[in-house]
């Protein structure tokens, strides 16, 4: 058991290693660059809407065990609210139909033989395409499956490009099928939907100081690591400007959770990917008509999922590079008129805010998937984690999660 492990990076990935790591006998601190921790799950108060807002809205499914695991431990379960049932809305902006779809629970998937209950205009023939996708190699999605249809248009096409924020006929087949794995081919019990109503740094990030606190660990903030040191096969020091040094001694380990460019001029010779994609939130400063459901798809708009939370509508647009430059005034003119006209809001844009992530994930592609590294690296005391590491999942909560875990399961395992 190490005397004393370091975590770089205090996004979920490391939030969750040292969560785990906290009951061990190990003095664990961790370094986040930034003055608050989260990473790419945080919230944050904005002036422009006088709200609390998260940087882009997140989206659980029941099905994402290690992140409710997580949230179970540092006391936030409850705060990750959804629809007893796997329901989720749809509206056509090219139309104006709506419909929803009703997963029952169960592996078998009775849905697909009620017309009320699937995707319109597609027959329960056309979901054997799913079954493709299960057990593909890597290759492009669109090498796998056809992508047309109503079934592609108007479910697979929206669920697979927010689950991999890549355009999914380039998207990784087998990314792809370890989410229908672990979702929709488990049934509706895995895949109601789930959001954090009070925001992400309430459920995520503000209990787990807590918990970390109350267990002894050290977490310091705006505290970047410049370099490494290493001698031979260990790390033997984190370099953080100046003169603040710290010495890693055998007994001791590191995980390197930064995100993918980080830790790739960090750690030498590690492979990562290197091409992202970006993602588009848009707030709006409005209550949501009475009985909206937590979140609609949306079809044929530059919106794809309008989100209701108290007090707020906020909607995402994902693989989003295509509006990294465009005008913001433009697109949230835009974007709330198709607001109005998903929810039936009408009325002047109230207050809103863009936020561009412009490397929200790295970009799903059987390519980049392929240089996603093992946790485990050429030094002995050294693990990485991230949502970026080989974890078989897309860029996800339930990915960094489950990386920063198998990280603290290696750290346990470290013999000096
Ligand atoms: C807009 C948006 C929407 C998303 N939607 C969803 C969704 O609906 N569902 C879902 O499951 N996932 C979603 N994701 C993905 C999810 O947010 C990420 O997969 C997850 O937060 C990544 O966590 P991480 O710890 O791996 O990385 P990060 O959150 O990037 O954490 C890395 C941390 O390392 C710190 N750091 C960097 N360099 C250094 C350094 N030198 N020294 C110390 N610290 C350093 C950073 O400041 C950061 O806090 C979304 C992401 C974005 C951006």
């Amino acid at each position: 058991m190490p005397r004393a492990v370091h975590i770089i990076g205090g996004g979920l990935a490391g939030l969750a290693a040292a969560v785990k790591l906290a009951a061990s006998p190990a003095a664990i601190a961790l370094h986040e660059a930034a003055a608050m921790p989260g990473g790419r799950c945080r919230s944050y108060q904005d002036h422009a809407t006088g709200l609390l807002i998260d940087n882009g809205n997140h989206l659980l499914l029941t099905g994402n065990h290690a992140a409710f695991t997580y949230a179970r431990t540092i006391g936030s379960e409850k705060l990750l609210v959804g629809p007893e049932k796997a329901e989720f809305s749809f509206f056509d902006l090219a139309n104006r139909q709506s419909w929803t779809l009703h997963l029952n629970d169960g592996r078998f998937p009775w849905w697909i033989f009620n017309a009320d209950h699937r995707v319109p205009g597609t027959n329960p023939l056309d979901y054997l395409r799913l079954a493709r996708l299960l057990f593909a190699k890597d290759r492009p999605i669109g090498d796998v499956i056809d992508c047309d249809g109503p079934l592609y248009e108007k479910l697979l096409a929206p669920l697979l490009t927010a689950a991999l924020n890549t355009e999914p006929r380039e998207a990784s087949a087998a990314l792809a099928g370890a989410v229908i794995r672990e979702t929709l081919a488990r049934g509706g019990a895995e895949c109601r939907p789930r959001i954090a109503r009070d925001g992400l740094g309430t459920a995520f990030v503000t209990p787990a100081l807590a918990y970390l606190a109350k267990a002894g660990a050290s977490v310091h903030l705006s505290h970047e690591i410049r370099a490494l040191r290493y001698d031979g096969d260990r790390v033997t020091g984190l370099d953080f400007g100046g003169a603040d040094f710290v010495a890693i001694e055998p007994q001791d380990a590191v995980i390197m959770a930064a995100p993918a460019f980080a830790a790739a001029a960090l750690v030498p010779g590690i492979r990562a990917p290197t091409a992202f994609r970006a993602i588009l939130n848009t707030h709006f400063r409005a209550e949501s008509p009475q009985g909206m459901p937590p979140l609609i798809g949306v079809l044929n708009g530059i919106s794809e999922w309008v989100f209701a939370f108290p007090g707020r509508i906020s909607v995402t647009t994902s693989n989003a590079d295509r509006f990294m430059n465009e005008p913001r005034e433009k697109l949230a003119d835009t974007i709330w008129r198709e607001v109005c006209a998903v929810t039936g809001l009408s009325g002047d844009r109230p207050a809103w805010q863009i936020v561009r992530e412009r490397r929200a994930t790295f970009a799903a592609t059987p390519e980049e998937n392929a240089k996603r590294p093992a946790a485990e690296t050429a030094w002995r005391n050294l693990f990485l984690a991230g949502d970026w590491t080989a974890t078989g999942l897309p860029a996800t909560i339930e990915g960094a999660i489950r990386s920063g875990n198998r990280a603290a399961d290696l750290v346990l395992a470290y013999q000096r």
